[in-house]
């Protein structure tokens, strides 16, 4: 299968500014420093990672709504950077996003029916109201939504359900890739597995390929197929979801496994669960070296001064740490 999406050396800095009337730079936030990935046609990347690891920066690039500061991103072999405004329109047909906040992103005062078609008028799709109707209706079904629904207002409806709305409207005008920025950490545990249940039905129905944004390893693992974990800025680890979650390599990885619940409580009692020293520094002061050097429990002196490459260990798992190096 060949690559739908290639990030190459993604970089989204933005200055702090200091003065009223003279700006002055005082500052670079490195909220993305350097990420490379590729997606392939109909699989599903887990980008997993603390808050502040760049990872919805990143999810927003993807979608053409942040200004990158440097490097590529290739959807289909062109490159998403240099678009123009006719060509961004015609990019927003093929990508797609999915946002976290099922409550703040849909509009509590609009039907239903508005919400889902919005895409479908902003290109011009809702000339033919029969049809039009006809798809509002479709798009309700396919997540499990009855389509008498449609007339009936955002603010009516449950966390799980207005999520189902959202994806509703993402899947609209026939996307190729959906961009999930944390689409389930809203909602209940409970309703969790409903959502990704129906992300994962739509993949299979419809051949599409998701980039699926989430803090937590546990959400990522039943939806994923291969995963990146980021920090700071960077993805420090790929594999694929089974190679990572049964040797997972760089320890801020190991941390985060060592934190995610197992069903058997023999195994979730004898755990050893790996404690990370302090918070995730600030992107305004990114460590010297490896910047997991500050928390990492397995940090060497090289590790303070030189910063680790990219390295691949077969079967497509890489990982940036000098004790693979
Ligand atoms: Fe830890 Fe050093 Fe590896 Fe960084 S390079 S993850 S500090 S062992």
């Amino acid at each position: 299968m060949e690559d739908i999406l290639k990030v190459e050396n993604l970089q989204i800095h933005f200055p702090v500014m200091k003065g009223v009337v003279f700006k002055k730079q005082v500052a670079t936030v490195k909220a993305v420093d350097g990420v490379s990935f590729s997606v392939k046609r109909g699989e599903t990347l887990g980008v997993v990672g603390e808050s502040g690891c760049g990872k919805s920066t990143t999810g927003l690039a993807l979608m053409h709504m942040l200004a990158t500061t440097s490097g590529r991103i290739l959807f289909e072999g062109q490159d998403v950077t240099s678009f123009t405004r006719d060509q961004v329109k015609q990019f927003r047909r093929r990508v797609q996003m999915v946002y976290q906040d099922p409550y703040g992103s849909l509009n509590p005062r609009m039907k239903v029916r508005d919400i889902i078609g919005e895409p479908l008028e902003v290109h011009g799709l809702d000339k033919d109201r029969e049809k039009y109707d006809q798809r509002i209706a479709e798009l309700l079904r396919m997540v499990g939504l009855l389509p008498d629904m449609a007339d009936r207002y955002a603010h009516e409806f449950s966390g799980g359900q207005r999520q189902r709305i959202g994806i509703a409207r993402a899947l609209a005008l026939e996307p190729s890739l959906i961009v999930c920025d944390e689409p389930v950490s809203a909602l209940d545990v409970s309703i969790q597995a409903q959502v990704i249940n129906i992300f994962k039905s739509l993949q299979k129905r419809l051949g599409l390929t998701y980039v699926f944004i989430a803090h937590d390893l546990a959400v990522v693992r039943h939806i994923s197929d291969r995963i990146a974990v980021m920090y700071l800025g960077r993805v420090v680890e790929i594999a694929s979801r089974d190679d990572l979650y049964k040797a997972p390599k760089h320890p801020y990885t190991q941390a985060l496994l060592s934190a995610v619940p197992v069903a058997d409580v023999d195994a979730e009692r004898d755990k050893e669960r790996i404690v990370l020293k302090g918070e995730i520094p600030s992107p305004l002061r990114i460590p010297s070296g490896c910047r997991f050097h500050t928390r990492c429990p397995a940090a060497m002196d090289k590790c303070k001064t030189q910063d680790p490459a990219m390295s691949e260990h077969g079967g497509g798992h890489a990982v940036a740490c000098h004790l693979y190096a």
